[in-house]
């Protein structure tokens, strides 16, 4: 017989005179009837516990099923609990493949939402070009503008290309372990880019105008100037007649297009093994427009109170290097320069510390772009 509880929901109650073994299958069917019905209108979590709870609970309609059969004959009951325990054993797998069915309408309603198509998108961000990048790529194009070939490469290089064709002769200072990384096997990381220089030479016979960019590496300590992995542009023109004019005219120029029409360039006479004569190469310091003081503060941080900040070194191609490379150095001449993109890019953008550079900090990035 089907009562009611107080807030209207059917259940079964077994009087022990009505539990008879021959009823009982027609008992299950009638009870699993009324389960699937019930799981028919369920709709979220929530009911489904009802549900399971009202019939498969421990105060619910099967535990009362249980009990009844406690007034079979004994040889009956244990046939009668197998006879039920199949029949909860189906039940349950019908109530867990409810509770799946929830699960996955409720992920399709939330990927529903995830995928409106009217919701409005994020606003795009634009990427841009490292600061390192675009100095390499701007002064590079000064030069390819004008003739010259880009040409790219190792870092690894041999001893031959990094210092002795290059007449920096095996005991000078620059050659110690201290200043480069070895490898152990007469290859090291190029100390600069002018590698390059000798390797051109070789494979063509002059005229040749080239630059090449990239990374050297030196045993530096980290410090606002240093790195021990910088980058370097490196140029090179051999042709008969080539003077330090032609130097002095072309790096000039490079200043003034990447920098502004009124950046003075200061040469100063220095000392390299492989170019004869020598020059460093200044520009007027972004931080204080050339006067040493900036803001008030008489030591401008970006160039010590100089005015000047270096770029980098340059000079005639010595004669060593022209007849070890197959070049006549009574027919021609060229000059050579090395100069450093983290400098340029602090120029460019008034930097007064390297590291920002390597840091990587998106925020700052942005503001360079
Ligand atoms: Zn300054």
């Amino acid at each position: 017989m089907t009562n009611a509880w107080p807030n209207g929901r059917a259940f079964a109650f077994y009087d022990r005179s009505e539990v008879a073994i021959s009823q009982l299958g027609e008992q299950l069917q009638a009870l699993g009837a009324r389960l699937e019905a019930a799981l028919g209108d369920v709709r979220d979590g929530a009911a489904l516990d009802d549900v399971r709870v009202r019939f498969l609970g421990r105060s619910g309609e099967i535990t009362a099923l249980r009990r009844a059969i406690g007034n079979l004959p004994p040889a009956e009951r244990p046939e009668a609990g197998k006879i039920i325990n199949a029949a909860v054993t189906g039940w349950e797998a019908i109530v867990a493949s409810k509770a799946d069915e929830l699960q996955r309408r409720a992920l399709d309603t939330q990927l529903e939402i995830a995928i409106d198509v009217t919701f409005p998108a994020p606003p795009a961000r634009s990427g841009s070009l490292h600061p390192l990048r675009r100095a390499l790529e701007d002064a590079c194009g000064y030069f390819e503008r004008r003739g010259f070939a880009v040409v790219l490469g190792p870092e690894i290089e041999t001893e031959y290309y990094n210092f002795d064709a290059l007449n920096i002769p095996a005991d000078h200072p620059a050659r110690e372990g201290l200043d480069s990384f070895y490898f152990g096997d007469g290859r090291l990381l190029r100390t600069h880019t002018s590698p390059m220089q000798i390797r051109t030479m070789q494979a063509h016979p002059p005229p040749v105008a080239i630059v090449t960019s990239g990374k050297a590496y030196r045993r530096d300590g980290i410090d606002a100037r240093h790195s021990p992995m910088f980058h370097q542009i490196e140029g090179l023109l051999v042709a008969p007649g080539i003077h330090m004019g032609h130097l002095k005219g072309m790096l000039t120029g490079m200043c003034r297009e990447l920098f502004g029409p009124n950046q003075a360039v200061r040469f100063r006479p220095s000392f390299f093994p492989f170019t004869e004569p020598s020059a460093e190469v200044d520009t007027t310091c972004p931080g204080c427009a050339g006067t040493g003081s900036a803001a008030g503060d008489p030591g401008c941080k970006t160039c010590g109170g100089s005015g000047w900040i270096e770029l980098g070194g340059s000079g005639m191609v010595h004669p060593g290097v022209l007849r070890e490379s197959g070049y006549d150095p009574d027919v021609v001449s060229g000059f050579a320069f090395g100069v450093g993109i983290e400098r340029i890019a602090m120029v460019q953008h008034d930097l007064d510390d390297i590291r920002v550079l390597f840091e990587n900090d998106p925020k700052v990035l942005a503001q360079l772009a």
